[in-house]
């Protein structure tokens, strides 16, 4: 398996471009479907911010930057940390059309945004040939029960 992107790990604290930290994802087949032709405008003017506290990626919706930790982004599998950025990706995309990130109407696996993100991110992740059992691996996050993640595995496409 062969990812033409690169990830800068020996990134310090702080606030970096995104290209910086993460490089040819402008050439990325999916990236380019999620942004069409803004797709090198939109990695131009992104920011990565580089923190000690929080798990993995998120987006942070003010200000519209992706937020990684600092171990992760230095001992994180290079498939996850390549889907994870995938999956911020469509996060800043739904920001970018003002929809609502964190929408606490929904639990985590029934959110509208987050299931666009998690199916775009499995789609990508069958595309370049993971398995059925590594995806439902992946997306066995530790914030969900069992239950929920079943229900991820049939929200974001894997499952039937
Ligand atoms: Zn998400």
């Amino acid at each position: 398996l062969e990812l033409r992107i690169k990830i800068n790990r020996e990134i310090p604290e702080g606030t970096f471009k995104f290209k910086q930290v993460f490089s040819g994802f402008e050439d990325v087949e999916i990236v380019k479907n999620i942004f069409g032709e803004k797709t090198e405008t939109v990695l131009d003017n992104l920011y990565v911010i580089v923190e000690e506290s929080r798990g993995y990626l998120y987006v942070d919706d003010s200000l519209g930057a992706v937020v990684v930790n600092k171990d992760y982004l230095k001992n994180g599998k290079d498939i996850y940390l390549y889907l994870d950025v995938i999956h911020e990706l469509v996060h800043i995309k739904q920001f970018m059309e003002g929809k609502e990130l964190f929408d606490t109407r929904y639990s985590y696996v029934e959110r509208p945004t987050e299931i666009e993100a998690y199916r775009i991110t499995v789609e990508e992740a069958k595309r370049i040939g993971l398995s059925d059992k590594q995806i439902a691996d992946y997306l066995r996050v530790e914030w969900i029960s069992e239950e929920e993640w079943r229900k991820l595995m049939k929200n974001s496409g894997l499952i039937q």
